[in-house]
This record gives structure tokens, sequence and C-alpha cells, in this order.
């Protein structure tokens, strides 16, 4: 057993000392089955050779090259995949080294945007309630997660907030989806009416809500109709993809799904695997366009942005879901996970809904079904749940405020896209044992 001394400004004093497919080691040489992929980063779990040896190659040959003085082969390789693979019109890749980083740029990129094509009175952003979408300063203004932001709200930008599209809890009792659906829109558009509508900047929005919610994709036609409305005032569309793109529900990007193109798109944590810090902002050609032809290139800028080590082990993960046919399996595998949870899940008591895509799933605990009430906040089953499911050797990602930042709970699964059937039965099974154990 290995002895660390603890310096750093962990939040937990276990160490994890390798990863090996699915599974993840402590230093006691406990073993768990990572059905959280972290925060639903590591999608070729832990150790892929293929991924090991095209960074050992890269280690070889060039680490790092700062980007004011050179490109690198695999930056622009990497550039070249996503592109290739991208939502309609989205020509143009700018790299960063996160989540939040990559909001950031998607922020100011569509304000600079929008400056370039002589609407500097453009300011406003909007987005929804009980989202997530980083722990920068402008990343933290437009999420909506009021426990994170508290502390910080006096030094956020104001942004415009709308509902979320969370139908387990918002939609009326006799409301139709379409109907639901159009309320939202309408809520959308008077908030748009009430900044201005041509004062807006964008509308930011993730395509399946992960942390906050728990894997929520909005009820159909709600980004047909988001990106219409946004059109009619010339206001710009960010997905936010950090979490819930890169394969994760399926197709490479969520957006997919619903049909639509976003103007600027996030994403980060499936792209790297976990194997580098990576993130980075697709964006349309009118958008690059507007900034090359004005003040000749984004003014925006990190040390680390296309670092090339990053760079290459994404393109090895991204090269590997391609070239195994993953997200096809992602998909066959995602229906099983699904199965397999409605089987556990639909008689229990504390169950209120199950919900997701691909391999991406949200279970929402409450204390009532009928009601849909929540437990106390200060029970902290979210906690307990997490503790237990590491107990039982299962690393899953509970998380407490799903409906206001205090009320409510959910668990968020998002295991690897190599998982076998058999891994997801034993996730299935260690976490139905950890919520019976807690609420016993
Ligand atoms: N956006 C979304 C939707 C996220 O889920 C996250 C991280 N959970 C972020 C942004 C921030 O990413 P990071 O933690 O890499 O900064």
């Amino acid at each position: 057993m290995s002895h660390v001394i603890h310096r750093s400004l962990a939040q937990v004093p276990l160490v994890a000392v390798g990863g090996k497919g699915v599974e993840l080691f402590d230093q006691a040489g406990k073993a768990y089955l990572d059905a959280s992929g972290g925060a639903a980063v590591s999608c070729l779990g832990h150790a892929h050779p293929d991924v090991l040896a095209a960074m050992h190659r890269q280690l070889d040959q060039l680490a790092y090259a700062h980007t004011s003085f050179f490109t690198t082969e695999v930056q622009e390789a990497l550039a070249d995949h996503l592109v290739t693979h991208a939502p309609a019109g989205m020509t143009d890749v700018y790299f960063v080294s996160g989540g939040s980083e990559a909001v950031e740029a998607a922020l100011k990129m569509a304000r600079q945007y929008f400056v370039e094509i002589g609407q500097p009175e453009r300011t406003h952003f909007v987005a929804r309630r009980q989202s997530y979408h980083g722990n920068t300063l402008g990343a933290l203004a437009v999420g909506g997660n009021e426990w994170r932001r508290k502390q910080f709200a006096p030094i956020l930008m104001d942004v415009g907030r709308v509902a979320p599209a969370y139908e387990y809890r918002d939609r009326l009792d006799g409301e139709s989806q379409p109907a639901y659906v159009a309320r939202l829109l309408a809520e959308i558009d008077t908030k748009f009416q009430e900044l201005g509508p041509d004062k807006v900047i964008a509308f930011v929005a993730e395509p399946v809500v992960g942390a906050t919610l728990g894997a929520v994709a909005a009820p159909a036609g709600y980004w047909q109709g988001l990106r219409a409305l946004c059109d009619r005032y010339g206001i710009l569309l960010i997905a936010d993809e950090v979490m819930c793109g890169m394969g994760r529900t399926g197709s490479l990007h969520a957006v997919e799904q619903e049909g639509i193109s976003p103007d600027l798109m996030t994403i980060a944590k499936g792209l790297g695997g976990g194997y580098q810090p990576i993130g980075a902002v697709l964006a349309q050609r009118k958008m690059v366009e507007a900034m090359r032809r004005g003040s000749g290139m984004f003014q925006h800028g990190h040390t680390y942005i296309g670092h090339a080590m990053a760079a290459a082990a994404a393109l090895a993960v991204q090269q590997v879901i391609q070239r195994d046919q993953l997200l096809p399996q992602v998909l066959a595998r995602g229906a099983y996970l699904q199965k397999q949870l409605h089987a556990r899940f639909d008689a229990h008591p504390h169950v209120g809904d199950i919900r997701g895509r691909g391999l991406f799933w949200g279970v929402e605990l409450v204390q009532d079904r009928s009601s849909k009430a929540t437990f106390d906040p200060a029970f902290k089953l979210h906690a307990k749940v997490k503790a237990q499911a590491m107990a039982h050797g299962l690393l899953c990602y509970p998380m407490g405020g799903t409906i206001d930042g205090l009320h409510g709970d959910h668990v968020l699964l998002a295991p690897p896209f190599i998982s076998s059937e058999a891994e997801l039965d034993q996730v299935v099974e260690r976490l139905g044992d950890a919520i019976d154990t807690v609420l016993a």
C-alpha cells in the first residue's frame, strides 16, 4: 500500500492507483466499476492500448508547441476529423483544455461575431435554470445552478433565465407534449422580447442535460422550435455538448438527434476520453468568416490551446470509436442498460423516473412516487448513495439539487462505450443494492 501525503486541495482521501478497461483500482487494491466514466469522460475506459500507443508516439515526437508559432500535424488531423463529422455548416474548430474553457470561448466568439458584423449593442445571453455550463466566471454566469452560483452571484454577468425542458416535473397534468413545448418556447420568446431581441447575443443550453438534471433530453420539437425562434431574431444558438456529446447519446453529437445545427457547439469530456484534458468549440462558417474579415482573428487564447499530446490522445480516442463502430454499440448497450434499469427499478418505491439516451442515463430518486415529493435535503441522499455505491465497488454520479439546487436527487450513469452486458448487469445490481442499503 502506498503512503500519500495529502497536500493538495483534493476533496477525498482515497487514492486511485490504476485503471484498466471499465475498472479503477484504489491503493488498497479494491476495484470499482467506473459506471460514470468520471463524469461522462472515460468513453473508452482506462488504459486503452491504442490510445496509449498513440500518446507514446506523440510524446517521442513533440509534446507541445505554442500556437503563436506553430500548428501541429496532430492538431490539424483532429480538427479535420471533427469538421468532417460535425453538424451541417460547422467548418471550424477552436481547441481549449476543457469544458469551462470551451464555454468561455463560445460566449466570447458569439460576442465578437456581433461586434464584427456591426451589432455591438447585442450584450445579453439567455440560458436555463437548473443548468451547469462550467465553473469559470462566464460559464458560471450562464449556468443556472443556484447552489453553485450563490457566493459568486454579485460578480457574475446578468443572464436572462428561462425554464429547462424537464418534462418529468414541469409538464402539467393533462398538458399534451406539443402544448408543453409551445409553452416553453413562448417563455423563451417573452424573455427575448423583455431583453430586446436585437440586444441578445445567444441562447445557451445542453441538448441532453447531464450533471444538474440527470440525462434529461428535451421533448420532441423543442430544439427545432428553439432554432427557429433564434433565427427569427438573429440570435445565436450555443449547444453545450461538453457532457452529452462525442457519442455519449449514441450519435456523435446529441443535436443530430434533434435535426438541427447550432451556431456554436462546445465539446470536451468524451473528446479526449480522460487521457488528456481537452475541449473544443465548433463554429459555423459565418462566424469565422466575420472574424477573418473584421479583426482578422478570434480575440482569445490560452497557453495550452491545441496541445499536441492532448490532440494525439483525442484523435486516437475518436479513431477507435470510428474503427470499432462504437456508436451503434452505444445504442445497443444503451438499450440493454435501459431494459435492465427498468427491470430493477420500475417497481421501486423511491425511483420516480428513469430517462436517458445511448449510454447516458438518469435515475431520479423521490420520497414518494405519486406526489414526486423529494427527500429532505438534510438527509443528503445523493452523498449517501455515492458512498454506498463505492462500498459496493461502483462509481456512479449521484447529485442533489435536481429541482432548485437544493431539493431533488438523481443518479447519473455514463459507463464506458466498451462496457459489456455483464458489466452493465453489475452496474444495475450494485446501484440497486446501494440505494436499498441507504433507504433500508
Ligand atoms: N458544460 C457542461 C454541460 C458540463 O457538464 C461541464 C462539466 N461537468 C462543463 C461545461 C464544464 O467542464 P469542465 O469541468 O471540463 O470545465
